[in-house]
This record gives structure tokens, C-alpha cells and sequence, in this order.
């Protein structure tokens, strides 16, 4: 991750990778839709099928403990609602939410649907290095398909 700035810059929201606008389909992730206060992005990695990012896209926030309640209650029924279509889309066993920001410290939700055969069943699914982490990628009409299935259940 040496190509990213400063940890104090991005603290600060100065480069923030989550602030500039992406194309709709970038390197990272496909967009799904924008909801209320955030940006709900398919990402490209598939190991868990459906694993979603949502990204608070108001303004640059690191943590839940600078949103305002109006925010917070915004981007918790966003997260409810991204979490409700991936689950009609995709029918997992489980549903992992997780908000780190160590890479980026952009406020944002990891939606990692979860399945009985999945490579880390009954663990989290960061237990080795980002280097280390399997990664499933999948063809680009199969990315279309899957963010029509989650868009159509919003
Ligand atoms: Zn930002």
C-alpha cells in the first residue's frame, strides 16, 4: 500500500480516494446506486459473492462518531437497505458488517455475505495480510448481472 499517502493526509481528507468521484466502474468496484447519504459500490473482489462496500459520500468523515444523529440514522438505514437487497440478490447464510478504515480512512461498511462453503465459514474473513487474501474475480457482464440483481432489490 505504499502508493498511498500519508496516513495524515488522508486522515485529513486530502487525496482521499474516497472523495474523488470514480468512474462508475474503476479498479476497485462497479457502482450499484447512490442511497441517501452514501454510494453503495459492488467490489471486484468476489471470494464472498455479492461483498459490497458502502461508502458514506456526504462529506469526508473517518469514523460514526463525527456523523451528526441526522447522518448516523441516514447512513444506518442505508446500510439496512443495501444489506436487505444483497441478501434478496444473493441468498447468504450469514451477513458480516464491518467498518475498519485502516487502509482507508474514509467513513465505510464492508457487506460480506456469508455461506456455509465459503473459504472462511465461522471466522472473519481477514486473517492474513491484504497481500496474503484469496481473491476471486469475475468476468465484467457478470459484475453487470450481479449489480442489476442487487439495484433491482433496492
Ligand atoms: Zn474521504
Amino acid at each position: 500500500m505504499s502508493e498511498l499517502p500519508s496516513w495524515e493526509d488522508m486522515v485529513s481528507g486530502a487525496n482521499c480516494p474516497m472523495c474523488t468521484e470514480l468512474p462508475d466502474v474503476n479498479q476497485f468496484n462497479y457502482k450499484v446506486a447512490d442511497l441517501s447519504v452514501s454510494r453503495l459500490l459492488l467490489e471486484r473482489e468476489q471470494t464472498y459473492p455479492g461483498y459490497c462496500v458502502l461508502m458514506f459520500k456526504e462529506r469526508h468523515v473517518t469514523g460514526l462518531e463525527q456523523l451528526t444523529d441526522e447522518e448516523y440514522t441516514a447512513f444506518m438505514s442505508d446500510l439496512r437497505q443495501a444489506a436487505k437487497a444483497i441478501t434478496a440478490a444473493v441468498n447468504p447464510d450469514h451477513m458480516n458488517y464491518a467498518t475498519l478504515g485502516n487502509i482507508i480512512p474514509h467513513l465505510h461498511y464492508h457487506i460480506i455475505p456469508r455461506t456455509e462453503n465459503d473459504p472462511r465459514w465461522r471466522g472473519p474473513v481477514w486473517t492474513t495480510t491484504p497481500k496474503e487474501m484469496v481473491r476471486m474475480e469475475l468476468e465484467d457482464d457478470e459484475y453487470r448481472a450481479l449489480v442489476e440483481r442487487i439495484k433491482r432489490e433496492l
